[in-house]
């Protein structure tokens, strides 16, 4: 009897540290949690970016975390107040490829494209070919909550941004010498000097300066909300839209499975509808962010020969980042306030 009562009370001793640590752990993982992470996309692709670079970019992106995480920290912060403030820090800086950074058409333009989206909702925005905005995801967020729209594209999203409010600026703006060097030793590449002033045919390469931004968050009601924003592929065909402003393609959050957003080469992102992909293997196989994220940009894209990368994070604060080549520059901030840096080197 007196075995048995010892046997009683070192087995209840046992429970109650286990579940003391559980809940240490529960606990670690809450504060762990990651609450917004966001790219630069392929900025420091073949280790062509030099440490000063590095150091200035990992400021700015720092500089978005902040921004995103101050959004997220008001009273009614939303993760797509978290997107949008993130995202409007590195088109304002102009080390990325979006906003004040973005790369040249081959007819020497710059042609922006962004998107957002809520997981909540599903209500999403996006704009593509604008020369006049600003911050396009702003111009995003407009179309998401000011029409029963989209997408919407060239003067129609230009004019509509300006009727609400966003900021419009000169498209000299964009004009940055880096970007032009970038543009004239791409056409030098492609061969087509001379297509500075006219329209070209689509056959050119691709280029590999690639640095979109994006980001995805997560909020204190549990809601997910992903966003991008680039100014496409330097040296593209004027007119020419990629992945970044197509739900599904570049961005896609939903609050059952995970938030999306994407670098590469969009017309793959495209055709395999890469962050829907993903969202729907979480969904419907039931496979977490790392399997999901692993299968369609390690195993479809690059068999199909897509190059990019991927920030997916679920619903509890679990993030993944995957790449299929070098240099996809992410950062993130948890719950706690810990900030990572990495250019994917
Ligand atoms: N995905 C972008 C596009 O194709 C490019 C990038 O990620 O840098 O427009």
């Amino acid at each position: 009897m007196i075995r048995r009562l010892r046997w009683a009370i070192r087995l209840s001793v046992a429970l109650v540290l286990f579940v003391g640590q559980a809940t240490a752990s529960q606990a670690e993982d809450k504060t762990g949690r990651v609450v917004l992470a966001i790219h630069g996309g392929f900025a420091v692709h073949h280790g062509s970016v030099t440490n000063q670079l590095e150091s200035q970019m990992r400021a700015s992106l720092e500089e978005s975390l902040r921004a995103g995480r101050a959004a997220l920290d008001k009273p009614n912060g939303t993760s797509l107040d978290a997107v949008e403030a993130a995202i409007r820090v590195l088109e304002d800086s102009s080390l990325f490829n979006a906003g004040k950074g973005a790369v040249f058409t081959r007819e020497g333009r710059n042609e922006l494209d962004a998107s957002l989206i809520d997981g909540r909702t599903k209500k999403a925005g996006a704009v593509a070919c604008v020369t006049t905005i600003r911050n396009p995801i702003a111009a995003a967020r407009a179309v998401m909550e000011k029409s029963n729209r989209v997408l919407l594209v060239g003067r129609g999203a230009e004019e509509f941004a300006a009727r609400n409010g966003v900021e419009t600026v000169n498209p000299v703006y964009f004009w940055s010498e880096p970007r032009w060097k970038e543009l004239l030793e791409y056409l030098k590449k492609a061969d087509r000097p001379d297509t500075l002033s006219r329209s070209a045919g689509n056959q050119a390469p691709l280029s590999d300066e690639l640095g979109t931004v994006g980001a995805v968050a997560l909020d204190r009601s549990g809601n997910l909300a992903a966003g991008a924003s680039t100014g496409g592929l330097n040296g593209k065909q004027p007119g020419r839209v990629g992945d970044s402003p197509i739900i599904g393609a570049g961005t896609y959050a939903d609050n059952d499975a995970c938030a999306v957003s994407s670098s590469g080469q969009g017309e793959f992102f495209i055709r395999y509808a890469v962050a829907f992909d993903i969202v729907s293997l979480m969904k419907y196989k039931g496979f977490n962010v790392e399997t999901a994220a692993n299968e369609v940009i390690q195993n479809k894209l690059k068999r199909a020969g897509g190059s990019g990368g991927v920030i997916v994070l679920d619903a509890k604060g679990n993030l993944f980042v995957t790449a299929n080549d070098k240099g996809f520059c992410t950062a993130t901030i948890t719950d706690a306030g810990a900030i990572t840096v990495s250019f994917g080197k």
